[in-house]
């Protein structure tokens, strides 16, 4: 691991379920542990649980910071703060990359978690830049709900080609490779996309 004050940027991503937000909580846990300064921003675009905590599907939550814009990130960040985490890192402007690498130069550890593909399994904006510039990179996996193999997709269930559409259970679910189907609805009645409907353009 980096020593304390070199400053480095982690990112976790993969797919729904896959234990991104688990696994930012352990780490920032770990680094409270070990006595460090955390904070912890999300986007506030993500009203699913609370404004003020990251929680995990699984239970697992701690205190956060929601904020507007990634600029707000910068602002609100301490300077005797240590660790970083932020968390639904995809619902960012594009504008937190050099947030990050920004806080990163200034020595802080940056721990970023977010869904490193769309619903259509397409990079989800600002993922990819944020993944090149990082140190080190953990790719996640949920379990697929249809064969119970190692999912790196999230399938929507419900027929809508916005590509935010927040929620969880019974919205989305995990599937491998194989099993995901991009773009089709699945569930019993719902309806799934038009032959050759045009794509929503990113982030619009
Ligand atoms: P993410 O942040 O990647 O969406 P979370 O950390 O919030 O994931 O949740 C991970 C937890 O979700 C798992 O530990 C498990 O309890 C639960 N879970 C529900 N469905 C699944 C699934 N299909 N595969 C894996 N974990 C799942
Ligand atoms: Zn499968």
């Amino acid at each position: 691991m980096t020593p304390p004050g070199t400053g480095s940027l982690e990112v976790i991503c993969g797919s729904m379920f896959s234990g991104k937000s688990e696994e930012l909580i352990r780490r920032l846990t770990r680094a409270q542990i070990a006595r460090r300064r955390i904070q912890v921003f999300k986007p506030k675009i993500d009203n699913r649980f609370s404004e003020v905590e990251v929680v995990s599907h699984g239970g697992l939550r701690l205190l956060a910071v929601a904020v507007a814009s990634s600029a707000e990130v910068l602002e609100r960040t301490d300077a005797r703060t240590e660790v970083v985490g932020l968390d639904e890192v995809q619902f960012f402007d594009a504008g937190i990359v050099d947030v990050a690498s920004r806080l990163a130069d200034l020595g802080k550890r940056v721990i970023a978690a977010g869904l490193d593909q769309d619903y259509l399994g397409r990079p989800f904006e600002p993922m990819p830049a944020l993944m090149a510039a990082a140190e080190e990179i953990t790719k996640t996996r949920a379990i697929c709900v249809r064969c119970g193999a190692p999912a790196s997709r999230t399938q929507r269930l419900v027929a809508s080609k916005e590509r935010v559409v927040v929620g969880a259970a019974g919205l989305y679910e995990a599937r491998c490779r194989r099993c995901f189907e991009p773009g089709v609805a699945s569930i019993e009645g719902s309806l799934g996309f038009p032959e050759g409907g045009d794509e929503t353009p990113p982030n619009s």
